[in-house]
């Protein structure tokens, strides 16, 4: 089959066409068992009750041919099962010619009984307009059959009746043929009702696998991106190390010939290539997270030395800048369950924020609030430009900056989206609370030893 996403609208219209047509006929030929018991207890009832009235030679021959026509069927509904590649079409005009057989046999009952008892020409009469009825389930996927039964089985009588001098068969033959045109619109109703629950079924059937391609597109591309990502930032990150190291061999000579203001360019090259090297290791960290390849090796780990650690780290960097660090949580005494370096890369991200969208003076304040339910919560709050309810929400999307934010500091906009994929991979979990203006407290929690344990 062709690529559905190639097709055309109108490709698209016959292509539900047919398989509405296939299943049409599918229907017909699954209900054939059922309508040909019918009309064979309808049409033995008949005969049974004309035997004696009309002559019997008539009444065999019509009684046969029913029996010949119902084997040939039978027949037919055989090959039909066991065919692989069906021409519906010819199936259709099969089942059309065989329900027309039917209706002429049928229809000439009433015609054979014309001059039998009334009470045995009513029961006749009844027992067709109820073998009409019953077909409508099994006859009516299709029209054309359906009337191809309907209008020789009663409507052929009824015209008959009506030139019939007596005043009986003109009241038969009229409620007859009305009682046709109600089962022929009956019929049409119940024909398109079901055509249009077959449309949308295949309809939807496209709409799926059109998703479903659609989706397996995006997620190659995404998976494309992600390996493109990865290896471009392999592949930077080793020249990169190479211009960093000779950059801090040049500047850690002491026989070195530079003068003030070439040492100031070295300064700069190195300061520039640190950012290019956390911004490549950023981007390695989202395109892993993305493949789902990012690994994490949760150990027992003392929450206190993990702070300290990143504020050491930290404070040089928080003294150039203007900011206090108040850390009132290395000292605590808890033991949490995480990947030691990913736990670092959190609390450092953090740190760094809060003293990048700081004000000149602030400070920012780490503390473990509490410990509650097998989860510790750390929080590093700062005095900084705070954020909206709106910001608070987009944040931590990746490449998400805050406007104002990324006009005047530098960053990326993937550190907090990347720390909260790790928390999340060790169990853990991050949020924010922020005023503008006032300042933002960001929260991680993360499980304990005897919450890992469990
Ligand atoms: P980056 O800092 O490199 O831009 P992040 O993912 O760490 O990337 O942060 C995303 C954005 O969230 C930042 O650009 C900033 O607008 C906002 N943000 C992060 N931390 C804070 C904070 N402590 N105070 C105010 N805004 C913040």
């Amino acid at each position: 089959m062709q690529n559905l996403d190639e097709k055309s609208d109108k490709e698209t219209d016959d292509y539900v066409a047919g398989k509405v047509f296939t299943a049409q006929i599918d229907l017909l030929y699954n209900q054939f068992p059922i309508a040909v018991i019918g009309s064979l207890v309808v049409v033995s009832c008949i005969a049974f009750m004309l035997a004696g009235l009309v002559s019997n030679t008539i009444l065999t021959v019509w009684y046969l041919a029913f029996l010949i026509l119902t084997l040939i069927r039978g027949w037919l509904f055989w090959r039909y099962q066991h065919e692989s590649d069906k021409n519906y079409q010819n199936w259709a005009n099969a089942h059309i010619a065989g329900a027309l057989a039917g209706g002429i046999l049928v229809g000439i009952a009433p015609i054979i009984a014309t001059h039998a008892p009334v009470e045995i020409h009513s029961f006749i009469l009844f027992v067709i307009a109820g073998l009409c009825a019953g077909s409508l389930s099994t006859h009516a996927s299709l029209v054309k059959v359906f009337l191809a039964f309907l209008i020789p089985a009663t409507a052929v009588p009824g015209v008959w009746f009506l030139f019939q001098a007596d005043q009986y068969h003109l009241v038969s033959g009229t409620v007859v043929l009305l009682f046709t045109l109600l089962m022929a619109r009956s019929c049409q109703n119940y024909a398109a009702t079901l055509e249009n629950a077959l449309r949308l079924q295949f309809s939807n059937e496209i709409l799926n696998k059109r998703l479903t391609e659609a989706r397996d597109a995006a997620e190659a591309a995404n998976e494309a991106k992600s390996a493109f990502l990865s290896s471009m930032s392999h592949e930077l990150r080793t020249p990169m190390n190479a211009i960093l190291g000779f950059a801090q061999l040049i500047e850690d000579d002491e026989d070195s010939v530079l003068d003030a203001e070439h040492n100031e360019y070295l300064k700069q090259i190195r300061k520039a290539g640190l950012h290019l090297l956390s911004l490549i290791n950023s981007v390695l960290d989202l395109a892993k997270l993305e493949a789902d390849k990012m690994e994490v090796f949760s150990i027992h780990v003392s929450l206190g030395d993990v702070v300290n650690e990143c504020v050491t780290i930290i404070s040089p960097i928080a003294k150039q800048a203007g900011i206090t660090i108040n850390d009132k949580a290395s000292s605590c005494d808890i033991e949490i369950h995480v990947d030691h370096l990913r736990m670092k890369q959190v609390i450092l991200n953090l740190l760094s924020n809060g003293i990048k969208y700081n004000r000149d003076g602030g400070s920012v304040t780490l503390e473990v609030p509490e410990v509650r339910g097998g989860f510790c919560r750390l929080t590093i709050s700062d005095t900084g430009v705070g954020l909206s309810s709106q910001q608070m929400d987009e944040i931590f999307l990746p490449f998400s900056r805050v406007a104002e934010h990324a006009v005047r500091v530098e960053g990326t906009g993937i550190g907090l989206n990347i720390i909260c994929n790790l928390l999340e991979l060790m169990g853990g979990r991050i949020g924010v609370e922020s005023e503008e203006g006032v300042g933002s407290t960001f929260w991680v929690e993360v499980p304990l030893i005897e919450q890992s344990n469990k």
